[in-house]
């Protein structure tokens, strides 16, 4: 079964598996960010009954989790990615695509450290333009 890393992340969060769970992980995942109206959209083929509020009461329990990370792009709705390693974003101004840029982050936490703070999720959002409307 393909969605075995999916099984597996709900079971190491204590979760029981169903097919709307699995499938919201699973539509999240390959869309990379998604706001909730996008996984609403893509999960009704699927699930005709589903609605938005349930939609919202999942996304709340995975994000409560750690298993989805809520992403703030300036100016743009809440959208929404399963938890990776630590990236960046980068917002293109031209074609508006939000990129995933994987930079060493642990410098970035250290020196906010020196300053004496303690940080937990160091959000980094770039805005400039990506490499294919640079070319
Ligand atoms: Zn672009
Ligand atoms: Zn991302």
């Amino acid at each position: 079964m393909k969605e075995n890393w999916i099984i597996d992340i709900l079971r190491s969060k204590g979760f029981k598996v169903t097919p709307q769970r699995i499938a919201l992980i699973d539509t999240t995942s390959k869309a990379g960010h998604a706001s909730v109206e996008q996984i609403y959209k893509s999960m009704k083929d699927g699930f005709p009954a589903i609605s938005l509020t349930t939609i919202y009461k999942i996304i709340g329990i995975f994000l409560h989790n750690e298993i989805i990370k809520e992403i703030h792009i300036a100016g743009k709705k809440k959208i929404y990615e399963i938890k990776k390693s630590p990236h960046a974003h980068h917002v293109c101004a031209v074609c508006g695509r939000i990129s995933d840029i994987y930079i060493d982050t642990k410098d970035l936490v250290g020196q906010i450290k020196s300053k004496g703070y303690e940080t937990t999720s160091p959000a980094i959002y770039c805005y400039g333009i990506c490499p294919d409307c640079r070319k």
